[in-house]
């Protein structure tokens, strides 16, 4: 097999190197453990190879490191993208090992919440430590190859200080790298020394010109339109980065990258779609269709990374948005549907008004709970099918905030959407109040809360398998199995309601990290 001539390897584990068959959220399936079936089918089902070229570049990878590659390429660096089944082709190549992740050791959501509610790794992390104790990893350490890790989740290194040392993690980079990674490149290729952690703040992130464009592919198309988000809720790290919209034309010249390795979808990532060259929490009704105009003009399909409930509930009552957007995808693109990620985070209002006093905005946070259900009868009308999340155990929540949310998750009953539990993992402002060890007690109005989701979501999800999901021929395995997977998973469920949820209330669950 042939390698290329690369100072650079930029790589992560196979849960990020797939394109999940097409499908995002199956990706989520990544972040728990394998249930009920062997592991390798489960990574077969949520993380399947993707193809290479003869030098192990993938077609499709992840667009962060995408963003590096293009970087590291328009400063004159030898960078390149190598899948991690071809690493051992660069051992004797390679200067630099570069690692990104969205979720290195599972710390994150939904990540940490299966951990702890199963008591096992889930394969998102089994598989990173599998990469990173792989003969061409520790072969690459030996000949004295510099190894840097970043992306989102790069602050959980700072939990695992001892497999830094014992991996010998040269350079941690956490925020975004676009800019500082070619400086950061130079000094470890000229033998400099740089420092183990490298955060970049607010002030240093990218100016739009210094986010370069993709060379390659992203997965499944996926293209930024946007950095950033104003709603400052308390629990999240993205707020702390400056806004910046990414212009029309920068956006479909990503576009035309990926179709050039015949991605003919996009995927349209931002944290509040709706938000697209908004003034402040103000929907720009003009930008929002010429986004969509323009981009429905050059793709197959598309998808929506994230939208906000109220920037739904605000766009259809004031503009008809919804209705006029989703007309521009369902009659130009070959789609029957519109898949989104949406976050609920409390049914209680009160509770709201602490962590996220701004998501309701321009609503009042006292009506979160009606604009949830407005924006839900909204997004089923109009075939957008949402994967929702909401947290529990928020420091400071109380029973009856639990009790809001049940009650709000059976409202939500009769909308097609998938819904999942989430368990406070502390990021964002409230990072340094937390002490590093994730813990919870699970109470019974928790567990209600989580039996409501996987009902509601369970059923939903054979809707939207038999009448949305994979339609061909090609996914009928994995549809099988995902089929499979759900009749187990409520008979597990239904005898857990029987004999075993009052024990597990009650019990101290907690991941030493
Ligand atoms: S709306 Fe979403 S992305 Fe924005 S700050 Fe809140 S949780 Fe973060």
């Amino acid at each position: 097999m042939d390698a290329l001539d690369a100072e650079i390897v930029i790589t992560s584990d196979r849960t990020m190197m797939s394109d999940h068959h097409g499908k995002e959220f199956i990706g989520f399936m990544a972040t728990g453990p394998s249930i009920f079936i062997p592991e390798f089918l489960w990574m077969y089902i949520c993380c399947p190879k993707v193809k290479t070229d003869k030098y192990g570049r993938p077609i499709e990878a992840p667009y962060g490191l995408r963003k590096i590659e293009a970087a590291l390429q328009d400063a004159g660096f030898k960078a390149y993208i190598i899948d991690p089944d071809y690493l051992r082709l660069y051992i004797d190549k390679a200067k630099i090992l570069m690692i990104g992740h969205h979720d290195f050791f599972a710390f994150g959501p939904p990540s940490s919440e299966w951990w702890l509610l199963t008591g096992r790794e889930p394969v998102n992390r089994r598989s990173f430590i599998r990469l990173m104790e792989s003969e061409a990893v520790r072969k690459m350490k030996q000949k004295g190859v510099k190894i840097v890790v970043g992306g989102p989740a790069a602050w959980q290194w700072l939990w695992e200080p001892e497999l830094v040392d014992k991996w010998g993690i040269d350079t941690i980079v956490d925020g975004e790298a676009d800019e500082i990674v070619v400086d950061l490149a130079s000094k470890l290729l000229n033998g400099e020394e740089v420092p183990r952690y490298i955060y970049v703040g607010a002030h240093e992130a990218p100016a739009l010109d210094k986010i370069p464009i993709i060379k390659g592919a992203s997965i499944n198309g996926l293209v930024e339109i946007m950095r950033g988000c104003p709603r400052g809720c308390k629990f999240c790290s993205v707020t702390l980065r400056p806004l910046r919209y990414i212009p029309i034309e920068r956006i479909l010249k990503e576009i035309e990258v990926n179709k050039r390795f015949g991605i003919e979808s996009v995927i349209l990532h931002s944290e509040d779609v709706l938000l697209y060259g908004a003034k402040g929490i103000e929907v720009n009704e003009e930008a929002l269709l010429k986004l969509h105009d323009e981009v429905a003009k050059n793709v197959r399909s598309m998808a929506w990374s994230h939208a906000s409930l109220a920037a739904i509930v605000y766009a259809q009552r004031r503009y008809r948005l919804i209705s006029k957007i989703t007309d521009i995808i369902f009659s130009r693109l070959e789609q029957n549907y519109l898949g989104v990620e949406v976050g609920i985070e409390t049914g209680s209002p009160r509770l709201a008004q602490i962590i996220m006093p701004a998501k309701a905005k321009p609503f009042k946070t006292e009506e979160w709970p009606d604009i949830v259900e407005e924006a839900f009868a909204i997004m089923h009308e109009h075939r957008i099918i949402p994967a929702a999340t909401f947290i529990l155990g928020f420091p400071g929540e109380e029973p009856d905030d639990v009790i809001k949310t049940i009650e709000l998750l059976d409202r939500l009953k009769k909308y097609r959407s998938l819904i999942v539990p989430m368990l406070f993992v502390p990021m964002g402002v409230l990072k340094s109040e937390e002490s590093g060890i994730v813990k919870m007690k699970l109470t019974p109005e928790h567990a209600e809360a989580m039996r409501k989701a996987f009902w509601h979501t369970v059923s939903w999800a054979e809707d939207i398998i038999a009448n949305f999901y994979m339609k061909g021929f090609r996914y009928e395995p994995v549809k099988l199995l995902l089929k499979a997977f759900l009749w187990f998973a409520k008979r597990k469920m239904q005898e857990i309601e029987k004999e075993l949820l009052p024990e597990f209330t009650g019990r101290e669950l907690s991941i030493k990290t």
